[in-house]
């Protein structure tokens, strides 16, 4: 059992009694039928107050659409109720060991059986909610391949995979073979359970057509996409609202102006030319990103339900468009703001106790998982840029043409069309060369990406400020007088970023081409002793990579690759980190983390079954402090590793943790001597290694 922090079981059930879970599902399952609109302005709020808690109620709406879109009448009324009220929750799982982009490398394995159903076989790892005690029952959609499975991404299948077998009347019956091997320790959303699972012939339902899994689960990602970049947009604005509270409160220096607060010893920092500088970005990206995310969604509501088959063709277009833009600018929006909003805090933004640096390391994953943001950048460039002969795109340059057009002649305007335009010339000018080039040669077209998807994100936010100011102009209300004032920052200091973004895609991608790959790592590394000697003084040291250790029949070191970096023989450098280990660990540090992949030797003798089906080792120090400030770890019951190592293995056979058998190995291999107390589950390997029995892990007993 996974339990998530204190509070949040009782958290959990308040929201989903008063009915946040079910907003936009469909009445027909219980839900309010609400528009998306008014879903992701509440989802912004929801990241704003507790990101990590949101992700759970967010991964269940988005089991829900997969479901409510491909799943069979019977899959719908018996699960869309569940998920509706939140009762049961949902995870998405696609990420393997060795697969988190390239998903048609998917080694999941799924065979028909008698009765209809399949059994799931592999390790997905990095999966949210994949376990946790605040619902009665887990629905995993699960992407896996049939045994006559075309090779790549034309091979996957999507299935439903529940923690629990439902009973004929619908509830929670006996377990299914999924089981939560690890929970990642990871730098921000620590309330969030990211978990390895393993399913093992687990009981799962196919869902849609068999091969066609992928796009499938892209109606659950491509809400997700949306749900993420509003993520981004909710620690943004979080982030901004305790960056002006502290520079109203915080008096240092006097204004360049003139004294401010005269009554006072020193002016709050709010005066400072740069401080406002600060506020104001992160204010207009913010409420820029806002009326983007509004009016998205509203597209997405028109492409819903609009009368007119064109009408919902030309909204879907714009959602399909702005999906990787909105995914990809709200978030570095996000981490921007996170950091910005630290930096107003000074020294104290960097201190735990005040929080502010918790809304950077929660910020950081959005940029990350739902496809990296570079990802985002080459299906805006690769997908969306030619679909359809360029439909896609005239759904947005058509309207803010014939907007600019419209509003061209209003000389009160014309602050912020002119900009504007300009901005629009370019993007019009770089989508062009952009399409051009790449379809000369798709390297070109990676090496614009993410440049490009930064132009047009502003250039679209600027016509989303443009139309803001056109409501704005005249009236006298301080709200319309701030979003005026907001409007000219973004135009005069954020905006002019799309010339040089401009620049940088027109100079095409040679100057990344050219260089060549070896000279990435350049000079080889001084030797791995010298480093280690150089950071002993200090508790975090710098690792070297390693791959492909051999181990001997003995469990010692015999041989395997060279450190792709100093090419150092990597028994060197077991032995090298084995001994940083233990300074870490008598240090009492967090200490760095190191990967290995293990690839067994031959006659590894006693622990052969024990290395057989590794493929890859992530070494993973424990902290060796308890975690404090957000507290918010969410906790299993493997055994905390205490002031031992701990080892993670992840491998396609292999189940993602088995924690510290692995660690006896690598200590017995590189002659690692114990440190610290030994823990429980080390004690009962070792027990067992000298009694011939097999260990009672759940590794063991599974093979
Ligand atoms: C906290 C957390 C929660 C997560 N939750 C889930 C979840 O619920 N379900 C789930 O299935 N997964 C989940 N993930 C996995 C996440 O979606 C992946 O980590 C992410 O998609 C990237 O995959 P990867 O880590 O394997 O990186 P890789 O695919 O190895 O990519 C590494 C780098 O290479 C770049 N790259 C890779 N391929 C290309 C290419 N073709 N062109 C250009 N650049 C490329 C990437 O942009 C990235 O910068 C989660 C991850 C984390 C950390």
């Amino acid at each position: 059992m996974v339990r998530t922090p204190r509070g949040f079981p009782a958290a959990y059930r308040a929201f989903r009694e008063a009915g946040w879970t079910s907003l936009g599902a469909d009445p027909d399952y219980g839900g309010q039928g609400l528009p998306k609109s008014v879903g992701l302005l509440v989802e912004e709020m929801i990241c704003s107050a507790n990101m990590a808690f949101g992700m759970y109620p967010g991964l269940s709406h988005g089991a829900y659409m997969a479901i409510s879109k491909h799943g069979t009448p019977e899959q719908k009324a018996l699960y869309l109720p569940k998920l509706t009220s939140g009762e049961w929750s949902g995870t998405m799982c696609l990420t393997e060991p060795h697969c988190g982009t390239d998903l048609g490398l998917i080694r999941s394995k799924a065979v028909p059986a008698e009765d209809g159903s399949f059994r799931i076989t592999g390790n997905k790892i990095f999966i949210s909610a994949g376990e946790h005690d605040l619902a009665d029952n887990i629905i995993h959609l699960v992407l896996a391949k049939l045994p006559d499975a075309p090779p790549g991404t034309r091979g996957i299948s999507l299935f439903v995979v529940p923690k629990y077998l439902p009973t004929e009347d619908g509830r929670p019956g006996p377990r299914n073979a999924v089981t939560c091997t690890g929970l990642e320790h990871k730098m921000g959303i620590k309330a969030s359970a990211t978990c390895a699972m393993a399913f093992d012939e687990a009981k799962g339902w196919l869902v849609g057509r068999p091969h066609k899994g992928l796009s499938a689960m892209f109606t659950m990602m491509n809400e997700a996409r949306l749900g993420v970049g509003v993520q981004g947009l909710g620690i943004a604005e979080i982030a901004y609202q305790n960056a002006v509270a502290y520079a109203r409160d915080r008096i240092q220096g006097r204004g360049l102006q003139g004294t401010q607060a005269p009554d006072k010893a020193a002016d709050p920092i709010l005066v400072h030319p740069d401080v406002r500088r600060m506020l104001l970005t992160m204010r207009a990206m913010t409420e820029g990103c806002r009326a983007l995310s509004a009016f998205a969604a509203l597209e997405h509501d028109v492409s819903l339900r609009h009368p007119d088959a064109a009408v919902r063709q030309q909204a879907d277009d714009f959602v399909q468009l702005m999906t990787p833009i909105i995914k990809a600018i709200f978030t570095d929006a996000g981490w921007d703001a996170a950091v910005m909003g630290m930096q107003v805090w000074g020294g104290h933004g960097y201190i735990r106790d005040n929080g502010m640096e918790q809304f950077a390391r929660d910020a950081r994953i959005t940029q990350i998982y739902e496809g990296t943001n570079g990802i985002q950048a080459l299906d805006l460039v690769g997908r969306k840029l030619g679909a359809h002969g360029g439909r896609y795109l005239r759904s947005f340059f058509h309207p803010a043409l014939a907007f600019i057009e419209a509003q061209q002649d209003d000389a009160a305007m014309e602050e912020f069309i002119l900009p504007l335009a300009k901005a629009f010339g370019r993007l019009q000018q770089v989508t062009a060369e952009v399409a051009q080039r790449g379809l000369r040669d798709p390297f070109e077209a990676g090496a614009a990406a993410t440049d490009y998807l930064r132009l047009f994100g502003l250039t679209a936010m600027a016509y989303a400020w443009a139309r803001m100011a056109a409501v704005a102009l005249g009236k006298d209300d301080a709200f319309y007088k701030a979003k005026l004032a907001t409007a000219r920052f973004f135009m005069q200091r954020i905006l002019p970023e799309t010339s040089s973004l401009a620049a940088k895609v027109l100079a095409g991608g040679e100057s990344l081409r050219a260089f060549e790959d070896a000279a990435f790592w350049g000079r080889r590394c001084p030797p791995l002793e010298t480093v280690l000697d150089q950071s002993a003084g200090t508790k975090r040291k710098a690792f070297a990579p390693a791959r492909h250790i051999a181990i001997g029949g003995e469990g010692e070191v015999v041989g395997g690759d060279a450190c792709p970096l100093c090419r150092h023989p990597l028994e060197q450098l077991a032995a090298a980190l084995a001994r940083q280990w233990t300074v870490d660990v008598e240090a009492g540090e967090p200490a760095g983390i190191a990967q290995e992949e293990f690839r067994p030797g031959g006659g590894i003798g006693h622990d052969e079954e024990l290395l057989r089906p590794v493929r890859h080792l992530e070494h993973r120090m424990a902290r060796c402090v308890p975690r404090r400030g957000d507290g918010a770890d969410a906790r299993h019951d493997l055994g905390a590793p205490g002031r031992l190592p701990q080892l993670r293995l992840i491998g396609a056979e292999a189940p993602a943790d088995i924690g510290e058998g692995a660690a006896l190995v690598l200590r017995h291999a590189a002659g690692i001597a114990l440190i610290g107390p030994e823990s429980p589950f080390h004690r009962r390997h070792r027990e067992a290694r000298h009694s011939g029995r097999p260990p009672c892990c759940p590794w063991w007993s599974g093979r």
